[in-house]
C-alpha cells in the first residue's frame, strides 16, 4: 500500500478518524533515537488520504534531519489533517486531535505549521500536555521567527566566508524575497551591518517598512529571483529553486529562511553546476525549532537556545567543507549526515 520509498525507516504511522468532528489525520513519526518526535501538526485540503500520508511521512522525515542536524534531543515527526485551514476548523476538530497525539503519550510532539493557528494549538492543548510553541504557559517560548532570523544571519556569513572569503557583509547586496516575520528581522541584522537591501512582497505594508527603515530597494515579484546582488535569501514560498528559475539566477549564494526551497533533490546538483553554494534551508532556518526546542526540555534557558542558534554557522561550514571535498551537492551532504548523526546515536 506504501511506496517503499516514502515508508523508509519510519517507526511509527497512526490514522486517526473522528466520526463527530469529521477530524481525518496522520501523525508519523520517523525516528526517536535523539529524543521524541517533533514536528508541526499541518492542515491541507489534500486531495486523497494517500496524498495526505505522503505528506506526513515525507516531513516527518525531514524533521529527524533537521532537528538531528540542529543538535536537538529531538527525533522527527509530524501531523497532518486533511481538511481546508478556512472552512473546516472547529474546537471539537483540535480536541479530538490534542486525544490523539495525547494517545501517543509523548511519542510525539506537537506544533504549529501552515494551516494552523497559535489559537487553534491553544484547543489542542487543552487535550495534551504534548504540544510546543504556545504564547502562554510555563515555558512558552513565544514568536520563534527572531530566533530563525538570527540563524539565517548566521548562515549568510558562514556563506559569505566560505565562498566569498569575507568575514563582512558590509558592502554587499542581498535580495531578501519576502519580508514578513522572518524577512523583517533579517533585514534588521544585515541592514545594521551596511548590506544593500533589495527586497520583493506581495504585501505592501511591508515593503514600506523595508523602505523606510532599511533603506532597501523594492523588487517586483516576478524578478528578485533574476535579481544581480551577492546573495539571494527566499524567506517566503517553497519550490522556487526550479527548472525556470536556476537558469536566471544572478547571485553566487543562496541563503534563507523559506522551507523545502528546491524543487526536487535534484535542483541541488543544478546550483553545484552552477557554481551556486546553496545553505541547506532545513539547517540555516532551524533557529525556530531550537527556541521551541528549549521549551520541550521543560527547562527553557535562552542562553541555551542562542548558542545552539550559533552554531548554525558552523554546521554550515562543515557541509560546505564536505560538499566540496566530495563535489555533491550540499542539500545531499547535509542529509547524509543527519543519517549518520542518528545512526551514531543509535549504537
Ligand atoms: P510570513 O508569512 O510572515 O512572511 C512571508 C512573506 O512572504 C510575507 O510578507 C508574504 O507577503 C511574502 N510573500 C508571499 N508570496 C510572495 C512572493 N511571491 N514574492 C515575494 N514575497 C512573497 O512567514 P514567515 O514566518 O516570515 O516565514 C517565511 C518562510 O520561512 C516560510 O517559508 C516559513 O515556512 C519559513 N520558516 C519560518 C520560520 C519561523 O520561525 N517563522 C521557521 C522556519 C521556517
Amino acid at each position: 500500500m506504501i511506496d517503499k520509498n516514502q515508508f523508509r525507516d519510519h517507526e511509527h504511522l497512526s490514522y486517526f478518524h473522528d466520526k463527530k468532528s469529521g477530524l481525518k489525520a496522520f501523525i508519523a513519526v520517523h525516528d526517536t533515537t535523539l529524543g521524541p518526535a517533533a514536528g508541526g501538526c499541518r492542515m491541507w485540503p489534500y486531495d486523497s488520504e494517500m496524498d495526505a500520508l505522503s505528506d506526513a511521512l515525507r516531513l516527518s522525515r525531514g524533521m529527524s534531519y533537521k532537528n538531528a542536524m540542529a543538535g536537538l534531543p529531538l527525533g522527527g515527526g509530524k501531523a497532518v489533517i486533511i481538511g481546508n485551514s478556512k472552512t473546516d476548523k472547529s474546537e471539537e476538530l483540535f480536541r479530538a486531535l490534542g486525544r490523539a497525539v495525547e494517545s501517543l503519550g509523548g511519542l510525539y510532539i506537537t506544533a504549529e505549521d501552515v494551516g494552523m493557528t497559535v489559537q487553534d494549538m491553544m484547543i489542542i492543548a487543552t487535550e495534551t500536555k504534548y504540544v510546543a510553541g504556545l504564547p502562554q504557559g510555563d515555558h512558552a517560548s513565544g514568536d520563534p521567527s527572531p530566533f530563525t532570523a538570527t540563524g539565517i544571519y548566521n548562515g549568510i556569513k558562514a556563506a559569505v566566508k566560505y565562498k566569498l572569503g569575507l568575514d563582512s557583509l558590509k558592502g554587499l547586496s542581498i535580495a531578501v524575497q519576502g519580508v514578513g516575520h522572518v524577512g523583517r528581522y533579517l533585514c534588521q541584522y544585515l541592514h545594521n551591518d551596511g548590506v544593500k537591501l533589495l527586497v520583493s512582497d506581495i504585501v505592501q505594508e511591508n515593503l514600506d517598512y523595508a523602505v523606510t527603515h532599511f533603506g532597501a530597494t523594492i523588487v517586483a515579484p516576478d524578478e528578485i529571483l533574476s535579481v544581480k546582488a551577492d546573495v539571494l535569501s527566499p524567506c517566503a514560498l517553497g519550490a522556487i529553486l526550479n527548472d525556470d528559475t536556476i537558469p536566471n539566477l544572478n547571485v553566487s549564494i543562496i541563503a534563507g529562511g523559506a522551507n523545502n526551497q528546491l524543487a526536487s533533490d535534484y535542483h541541488g546538483v543544478r546550483l553545484m553546476d552552477r557554481g551556486i553554494l546553496f545553505a541547506p534551508d532545513y539547517v540555516i532556518n532551524a533557529g525556530g525549532i531550537i527556541n521551541v526546542s528549549g521549551e520541550t526540555t521543560g527547562d527553557y534557558d535562552v542562553n541555551w537556545v542562542n548558542k545552539k542558534v550559533d552554531d548554525i554557522y558552523h554546521t554550515l561550514m562543515h557541509i560546505f567543507e564536505r560538499a566540496e571535498q566530495e563535489q555533491r551537492p550540499t542539500n545531499m551532504v547535509a542529509d547524509e549526515m543527519a543519517e549518520e548523526i542518528i545512526a551514531k546515536a543509535a549504537k
